[in-house]
C-alpha cells in the first residue's frame, strides 16, 4: 500500500487526508497542537461558503467544493455546511459582475434593488445595489476539521496529535519526515499543509513557493438574535465604504461574525501575542453600528486567526517530486478544502495540477483554468 505522510492537521491537511485515504493510500496525519486548537487558520464555529466570485475560476471550484461537503457530512454523520444564502453590496459594477459570473455558470443570481433588500434582511443596511445568491452560507469550521479526520480515521488513516515535524527530505522518490520528538516516518509521499508556518516547513521542503505574508487577523463576534438566519455578506468598497475597506461578514453560533479582509499586522506564528488591537476594534464596531442595524454593536468578542497571503492570492496546491504542497489559501481557502483534499489527492496520484495554483508560476498562469 502506497503510504503518505500528511504534515498538518488543518482543515487543508484533513481534507487531504480525507480524500486520500478514501483512495486506499495509507495515511499517517501529524499535527503538532491539539484536537480543536486555535493556533492557526481553521477555527472557530464558522467561514464563508459562496460561490459568487468576479473570477469564472472560483465560481466553478466553489461548485465542485459544494456537493464534496455534502459527501462529508454523510460520511461523518456531522452537518458541516449550512445554506442561508449571500448577499453582495457595493459600487454597482462589482456587484453586476458577481451576477453575471453567477449567470453564465447556471447558477441562481438575483439583482436586488437597496430597498427589497432591506425589506427581505432588515438586520443589514444596504449600499447602492445587492446581489443576492442562495447557494452559500457558513461551513462550521471546527466541525468540519473534526468531520474530515473522523472521516479519514473511519476509512482507517491514523491521526496524531501533538507530534511536531521539525524536517521533510526526499530520500529517491520517497521521504522521510522526522519528528522534533526525533521519530522517522518512512514514506512513499508526503503532503504539507502546514497553514501560516509554510514560510518554514514547506519552503525548506520545495522551491518556488511564492513569498508568503501571515498576518494576525481580528474579526468580532456581535449578538443578534437571529444571527443563525443571517446570509453571509460581503459589502465591497467603493462606493459608501472607502477603497480597501471590503468587509465580510456572516452568522454564526457565537453571533454575527464581521472582519476586514487581509488588513491585520504581519506576525510570525509561533511569536504572536495574540493582544487585540483596540483601533481596529473600533472601527469595526463602528462599521457596525452603521451598517448592521440588526446587531448589538455594543458587546464585540473579538477572535484572532492567521491569513497566509500569497501575493496574487491564488492558492498553492502542487507537487514536486514526492511532495504535495498546500499553502497559501489567502483567506479564502476555507469553502474550498473538500475540492482541495481531492486536487491534493489527485497530485499525489500523479495527476497534472491547475497551472493557477503552481509552484514557481508567473503571472500569465493565471489565465489557466482547472481541468
Ligand atoms: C479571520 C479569518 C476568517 C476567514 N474567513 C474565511 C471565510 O469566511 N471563508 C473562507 O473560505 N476562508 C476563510 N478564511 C480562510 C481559511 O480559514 C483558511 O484559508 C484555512 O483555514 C487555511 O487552512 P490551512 O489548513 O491551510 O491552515 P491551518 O488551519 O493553519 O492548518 C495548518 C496546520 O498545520 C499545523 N502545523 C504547522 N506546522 C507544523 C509542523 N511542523 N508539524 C505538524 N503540524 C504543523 C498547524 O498546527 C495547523 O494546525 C478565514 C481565515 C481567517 C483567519
Amino acid at each position: 500500500m502506497t503510504q503518505v505522510v500528511v504534515v498538518g492537521g488543518g482543515v487543508m491537511g484533513s481534507a487531504a487526508a480525507w480524500q486520500l485515504a478514501s483512495r486506499g493510500y495509507g495515511v499517517t496525519l501529524l499535527e503538532r497542537f491539539v484536537p480543536g486548537h486555535t493556533e492557526g487558520s481553521s477555527h472557530g464555529s464558522s467561514r464563508i461558503f459562496r460561490l459568487a466570485y468576479a473570477d469564472p475560476f472560483y465560481v466553478a471550484l466553489a461548485a465542485r467544493a459544494l456537493p464534496l461537503w455534502r459527501r462529508l457530512e454523510q460520511e461523518s454523520g456531522r452537518q458541516v455546511l449550512t445554506l442561508t444564502g449571500a448577499v453582495d453590496h457595493g459600487p454597482s459594477p462589482v456587484v453586476k459582475e458577481l451576477h453575471d459570473r453567477l449567470r453564465d455558470a447556471g447558477h441562481e443570481a438575483e439583482l436586488l434593488t437597496v430597498d427589497q433588500a432591506a425589506e427581505r434582511w432588515p438586520g443589514l443596511r444596504f449600499d447602492t445595489d445587492v446581489v443576492f445568491h442562495p447557494e452559500a452560507g457558513r461551513v462550521h469550521a471546527d466541525h468540519a476539521v473534526l468531520a474530515f479526520q473522523q472521516a479519514a480515521a473511519a476509512r482507517g488513516a491514523q491521526i496524531r496529535h501533538e507530534v511536531r515535524v521539525a524536517r521533510i527530505l526526499r530520500r529517491g522518490a520517497a521521504v522521510e519526515v522526522v519528528t522534533a520528538a526525533g521519530e522517522v516516518i518512512h514514506a512513499d509521499a508526503a503532503v504539507v499543509a502546514v497553514g501560516g508556518w509554510a514560510p518554514g516547513l514547506a519552503a525548506e521542503t520545495v522551491s518556488g513557493l511564492p513569498p508568503l505574508r501571515v498576518t494576525q487577523e481580528q474579526p468580532l463576534h456581535f449578538p443578534a438574535a437571529d444571527a443563525l438566519a443571517w446570509p453571509s455578506f460581503i459589502h465591497h468598497s467603493g462606493a459608501a465604504l472607502p477603497a480597501d475597506f471590503d468587509v465580510y461578514g456572516l452568522g454564526s453560533l457565537d453571533g454575527v461574525k464581521v472582519g476586514f479582509h487581509g488588513v491585520g499586522p504581519a506576525v510570525d506564528p509561533d511569536r504572536r501575542d495574540r493582544s487585540i488591537d483596540p483601533a481596529a476594534r473600533d472601527r469595526l464596531r463602528a462599521y457596525a453600528e452603521h451598517w448592521l442595524p440588526g446587531a448589538d454593536a455594543s458587546r464585540p468578542q473579538a477572535t484572532t486567526c492567521l491569513y497566509t497571503l500569497t501575493p496574487d492570492h491564488d492558492f498553492v496546491v502542487d507537487r514536486q517530486g514526492p511532495i504535495t504542497v498546500l499553502a497559501g489559501f489567502s483567506g479564502h481557502g476555507f469553502k474550498f478544502a473538500s475540492v482541495i483534499g481531492e486536487l491534493a489527492a489527485d497530485l499525489v496520484a500523479g495527476r497534472p495540477g491547475a497551472a493557477r495554483f503552481a509552484l514557481g508560476r508567473t503571472g500569465a498562469d493565471a489565465a489557466a483554468g482547472l481541468d
